[in-house]
């Protein structure tokens, strides 16, 4: 088997001042093309850290991937050091200096001199050019494989893996047999729940070489279906149909499809509208769905009315319904989502309102109560949740809930005309 491993270097990682996204990134698209990283490693920006690890590297594996370390600064040391390691000297790429030079230009800024070393080039390295950037990266041949070193910041990283790397590893290091994955997204139902539901009905295909994995995250749990046979693809597709058959509308999508992109598909696929009031949320339900391209197209508008007085002015919530339910209840669920749908004229009117914590809660409505509004004119209604987390999970898990059930109301009404 084709042996995998990443380095990532940088000081700053090692101080904790930076999470380590490229490990999870960089595993996650590999594996999702059939390459498993075996071993990862993160070292700080001193040479001999950088040297000994990609000496390791080299004695086990047959793909190398380095990441940062590429940049113009004098920690940046990376390209020199690898060279200097496989033997080899550097010389100056006009082409990348070039590139260099118009990217300054363009921005009308000064090119520092110490910039033009990202134009320096080990012998015989194939360069991998950056398009968000000036850092080059650079695949180099050793002994056991091939080495790559990808430029630090993931917005360079990123594109540069995806459009350069995938290409050179089909026609370098190609998979041997089959590989298929799918991660199925669910929501709604625990981790055990979800296996207790699958497990049974995919066993046949596990004898032929289906591997299931289940991931349980704050509001979901992915399932993951590989195969690494030469029957791959037919296997994971009909694992893919006998899971979407067992756990019908719980599968919300496919990776990495989220949820609040699946919602923002489905109505405008519908050409409907959605108006969003928040309380306890505080915005968060309007800041996902305004994440995705192409929100604009079904949100009307969202609203953070937090106190009882913009609820009654900007939802039109009756002062009545406030003082008799207090404003985490029912009824005010309802009028919020029946207000969020009559001012804006939108198809469907989601509202939140909850006790986030950790003050606030009562024995009637303890903290992590919530209230979840839905409308679509003339029908109205509202369900209890009780989420009891930390501030930001609890706004996680509550949008979550949220969308969920947005989204099967999109789907029923849609079934339904
Ligand atoms: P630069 O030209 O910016 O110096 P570089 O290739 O030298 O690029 P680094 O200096 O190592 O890269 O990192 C640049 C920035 O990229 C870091 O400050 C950090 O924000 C981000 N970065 C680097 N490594 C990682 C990592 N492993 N995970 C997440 N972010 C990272």
């Amino acid at each position: 088997m084709l042996r995998v491993e990443i380095i990532n270097t940088g000081t700053e990682l090692m101080m904790g001042f930076i999470l380590n996204t490229h490990q999870q990134w960089l595993c996650r698209e590999l594996s999702a093309l059939g390459y498993v990283v075996s071993r990862q490693t993160a070292v700080p920006d001193t040479a001999r850290d950088i040297q000994d690890a990609v000496r390791e590297s080299m004695e086990r594996a047959q793909l190398i991937i380095v990441t940062g370390g590429l940049g113009p600064t004098s920690d940046d040391r990376t390209r020199d050091l690898i060279a200097e390691l496989l033997g080899k000297n550097l010389w100056e790429d006009k082409r990348i200096l070039a590139h260099i030079e118009a990217f300054f230009a363009k921005r009308k800024r000064r090119l520092p001199e110490s910039t033009k070393v990202q134009a320096m080039v080990p012998e015989g390295a194939t360069v991998l050019w950056n398009d968000h950037g000036t850092a080059p990266g650079l695949a180099m041949d050793y002994s056991g494989g091939i080495l790559i070193m990808l430029p630090g910041p993931p917005r360079e990283l990123r594109p540069m893996f995806s459009e350069r790397v995938i290409p050179l590893l089909a026609q370098r290091l190609p998979t041997p047999g089959g590989f298929a994955c799918v991660t199925l997204k669910t929501t709604g139902l625990g981790e055990s729940f979800v296996e207790e539901r699958i497990a049974k009905k995919l066993e046949s295909l596990r004898d032929q070489g289906l591997e299931i994995g289940y991931c349980a995250r704050v509001g979901e749990v992915d399932v993951r279906l590989l195969a690494r046979t030469a029957e791959a693809e037919r296997i994971v597709n009909e694992a893919e149909a006998i899971t979407c058959e067992v756990l019908k509308e719980f599968v919300y999508g496919r990776d990495p499809e989220q949820l609040d992109a699946v919602v923002v598909r489905l109505l405008t696929e519908r050409g409907m509208t959605l108006a969003i009031a928040e309380s306890c949320t505080g915005g968060f339900i309007a800041n996902r769905i305004t994440n995705i391209s192409g929100a604009s197209a079904v949100l009307l508008a969202g609203l953070v009315t937090y106190s009882n007085k913009a609820k009654e002015q900007f939802l039109g919530v009756k002062a009545e319904t406030l003082a008799a339910h207090g404003a985490v209840s029912e009824a005010v669920a309802i009028e919020m989502a029946a207000g969020a749908c009559e001012r804006t004229g939108a198809d469907f009117g989601l509202s939140v309102t909850g006790i986030a914590g950790p003050t606030g809660g009562t024995p009637e409505k303890p903290i992590g109560t919530v209230y979840i509004g839905l409308a679509r004119r003339p029908n109205v209604t509202a369900k209890k949740y009780l989420n009891q987390y930390d501030r930001e999970t609890f706004k996680y898990v509550t949008s979550q809930q949220a969308l969920d059930w947005l989204r099967r109301e999109i789907l029923l009404a849609t079934d339904r005309s």
